[in-house]
């Protein structure tokens, strides 16, 4: 499932795809996926989606990607693209499943929105409305800004995945930032304090960058939930195997309905 480092990439991925291109024509495979505003539901499918899209991607050239926690903002000129991925979604130069928008250029193969859930899409819109849709709502980015102080008694597990405490973590490396960090998923937010803050903001930057330095060895994105992906991650999907720190069993728990593999023996 995408988070901010799978975001990243498709940013930078697009970027480079397109870079000294032209968009010669928009396909749309399926309206739903063109909203008319930041929304993750089909229904809200954009009424004339395609026309909305041409009129911010044809006839200027594509111009800087933003990003911020897990959604893009791909600018063209006074305008530009919000992206998100949602659950499923995934920007692609190869042929992939369930094609929902395809941008063509003038040189190279096409650029394909695919998306099983429908959970993801594409937003046109100004560019001052799309620089206010990528931040709405979200808390300070879990990459480039600092991490923020944490309140309350809810579980800091839970806490990371709050988008609106800190944009781009999800379930894996949530968790996997928390094992780097040797704190336990369970800790409640208002204990990370101190030297245990500064421990979680490392583990969170260096679980992003190792990230991000996997992503960046593939042409193609791949999920980690995807069929015969590898799984390069310590503790994900790794119950009872040994924690690579301290050896000890390494435990699945759910919480607030995901799963988390954490490490009982260093995890505190
Ligand atoms: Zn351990």
């Amino acid at each position: 499932m995408p988070e901010l480092p799978e975001v990243d990439w498709c940013g930078r991925s697009l970027a480079r795809w397109s870079a000294g291109r032209r968009v010669v024509a928009v396909e749309v495979l399926d309206p739903r996926s063109i909203r008319a505003h930041r929304t993750a539901r089909p229904t809200d499918g954009h009424p004339n989606g395609r026309a909305a899209v041409e009129a911010v991607v044809l006839g200027r050239p594509p111009g800087p990607m933003e990003r911020h926690g897990k959604r893009l903002l791909w600018t063209f000129g006074a305008r530009a693209l919000l992206l998100h991925l949602g659950m499923t979604g995934r920007w692609t130069r190869a042929a992939t499943s369930f094609p929902k928008v395809r941008l063509h250029l003038d040189d190279g193969p096409p650029l394909t929105f695919g998306d099983p859930r429908l959970l993801g899409g594409v937003v046109p819109l100004e560019l001052a409305d799309g620089r206010a849709a990528l931040r709405d709502e979200l808390g300070p980015d879990a990459l480039t800004d600092p991490l923020p102080p944490f309140r309350g008694r809810r579980p800091i597990k839970v806490v990371l995945m709050d988008q609106a405490v800190v944009a781009g973590l999800g379930n894996l490396h949530a968790a996997e930032a928390l094992w780097r960090a040797g704190i336990a998923p369970t800790a409640p937010a208002e204990s990370i304090v101190g030297a245990r803050h500064t421990a979680l903001a490392a583990g969170v930057h260096a679980q992003l960058e190792f990230a991000r330095r996997l992503l960046d060895a593939d042409e193609e994105v791949a999920y980690v939930e995807d069929a015969g992906a590898a799984n390069p991650f310590p503790l994900y999907r790794r119950g009872g195997e040994p924690c690579p720190r301290c050896a000890g069993p390494i435990v699945r728990d759910v919480h607030a309905g995901r799963s988390t593999w954490w490490c009982p023996g260093c995890q505190t």
